[in-house]
């Protein structure tokens, strides 16, 4: 059922929620800003909201379907999804599965060396602290979450990264590291939660000789085009998710 939104609950950098008439269900919007290094760079990249909200879409749907549980409810316009209102958790959950960023400049790793078995990092969302990385002392410390549900947080990281790094290899690009949001619903379980997307997962084209960067370090460090890069992430998941795309069947609704 199309919902419109109400009152507006959150605007972020890249993303505004809205509440709905029904107190289960929010609006998420997606924009095309775009923010770097705790939004000391700032920008846009044009078509950014779309890219973003379908790949979100696609990735979440698959990930409910692998067992995964999250907010997403359903696609209900080009930068438009509903998702279950939930009390979001103040952590940032990061999976490494290959060397890059904050890792290499924290312990002076050169880029790309295997993490096998992955890395998970957690991480105080903060923008005044500029978000630092925390151990799970330091988050009971700060009681953001229980002992029993950083346990499940980092379980459930291990897991999605399981199902993405098959979902982004259907799509021949290799997931180098994420970011994961959670949620607790009315009830207190914990579901994943926020936007998968080339803002929030470093992918790359490891097909040529040197590795082609898809994702947001396109922006970060000026590498490329990024809004041809984006594109180019959205082509490859329509064509790895064929016709099934949760847009159609919203475009189809409005005929
Ligand atoms: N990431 C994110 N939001 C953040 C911080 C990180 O989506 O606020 C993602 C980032 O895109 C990358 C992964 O988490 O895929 C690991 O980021 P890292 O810690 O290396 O930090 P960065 O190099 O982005 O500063």
């Amino acid at each position: 059922m199309p919902l419109s939104p109400q009152e507006l609950l959150y605007e972020g950098k890249a993303k505004r929620i809205y509440r709905t008439a029904d107190p289960q269900v929010y609006l998420c919007q997606y924009k095309d800003n775009a923010t770097a290094f705790n939004a000391q760079k700032r920008g846009s990249i044009a078509g950014k909201g779309e890219v973003n909200c379908t790949v979100s879409s696609h990735v979440l749907a698959y990930l409910a379907q692998q067992g995964i549980p999250n907010h997403f409810l359903a696609q209900t316009g080009p930068t438009e999804m509903q998702v279950r209102a939930l009390h979001i958790l103040p952590l940032e959950v990061v999976v490494r599965n290959r060397t890059a960023g904050s890792l290499c400049r924290r312990l002076g790793l050169e880029q790309g060396l295997p993490i096998e078995p992955p890395l998970v990092e957690f991480y105080y969302k903060n923008d005044a602290l500029g978000d630092p990385l925390v151990t799970p002392d330091h988050i009971r410390l700060l009681q953001l979450a229980t002992p029993e549900q950083v346990e499940r947080l980092g379980s459930l990281a291990l897991a999605i990264n399981h199902h993405l790094q098959a979902f982004w290899r259907s799509c021949r690009l290799e997931l180098v590291d994420f970011k994961l949001e959670f949620g607790l619903d009315e009830r207190g379980e914990i579901l994943l939660a926020d936007e998968i997307s080339p803002d929030t997962c470093r992918l790359w084209d490891l097909g040529g000789s040197e590795p082609r960067v898809l994702d947001k370090d396109l922006f970060r460090f000026d590498l490329g085009d990024p809004v041809a890069g984006y594109q180019e992430v959205l082509q490859r998941v329509l064509q790895a998710v064929g016709s099934q795309s949760p847009l159609s069947l919203w475009e189809k609704g409005q005929d």
